[in-house]
């Protein structure tokens, strides 16, 4: 796996000075930011495909809670960004158990406006991470061009609604493409974009979220 690449001579030395620990648990790790043993209390679903809808498939990897929630919270809400490699590899290890295979990996977009007030898309950084250690093609051509309510609170019929033609995709993929995303909740973002990707996609779409939140 092309992920643990050798640490460069900056990085060793700062190693030394401040060794890495695991930002779950706190004990040194040799590698990534999360320890073996956090990794392994993770709940991995037992069932991963959550819909398949012709040549689209809908997965989660593991369930949102314990040391998966926390890995997400961090990321995105303590802007830990070098947890988008730790998520990378738990998709990585996913895609390649699954034998998916793709020549693309694209992400659920925010607006430019959302993305200034977080700072990053922790989506992209996943993806960007998997598009280094897959070796596919980064596709940046989802965009999200309305700006949309949380969907959080809302009825059924509200998220979709709130969601309706909120993304558009620039360009084509000759192929297959695997689409990331931190955390599945109903669904209405995938299916939508989905929607707006299916006709300029000839090969599969696999939506993949790092997490799922069960109802
Ligand atoms: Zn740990």
């Amino acid at each position: 796996m092309t992920y643990l690449k050798k640490r460069s001579l900056a990085t060793q030395i700062l190693d030394l000075i401040f060794p890495p620990h695991c930002l779950i648990c706190g004990k040194k790790v040799s590698s990534g930011n999360v320890c073996e043993e956090c990794l392994s209390h993770m709940e991995l679903l037992k069932f991963p495909l959550i819909e398949h809808k012709g040549k689209t498939y809908f997965y989660a990897v593991t369930k949102y809670e314990g040391v998966a929630a926390s890995i997400v919270k961090l990321l995105k809400f303590k802007r830990k960004k070098c947890l988008a490699k730790d998520v990378a590899r738990v998709i990585s290890n996913f895609i390649n158990e699954n034998n998916i295979k793709t020549g693309y990996v694209g992400y659920v977009p925010m607006l430019s406006t959302e993305e200034r007030e977080r700072g990053f898309n922790q989506s992209y950084l996943v993806a960007s991470a998997l598009s280094e250690s897959l070796d596919i093609e980064l596709f940046n051509g989802i965009k999200k061009v309305k700006t949309t309510e949380k969907q959080v609170g809302l009825s059924r019929a509200a998220r979709i609604k709130n969601i309706r033609n909120a993304f558009e995709v620039k360009g084509f993929v000759n192929g297959s493409i695997i689409v990331i995303d931190d955390v599945y909740t109903t669904g209405s973002t995938a299916a939508e974009i989905n929607r707006a990707l299916r006709k300029k996609v000839d090969g599969n779409i696999f939506f993949i979220a790092f997490s799922r939140k069960m109802d």
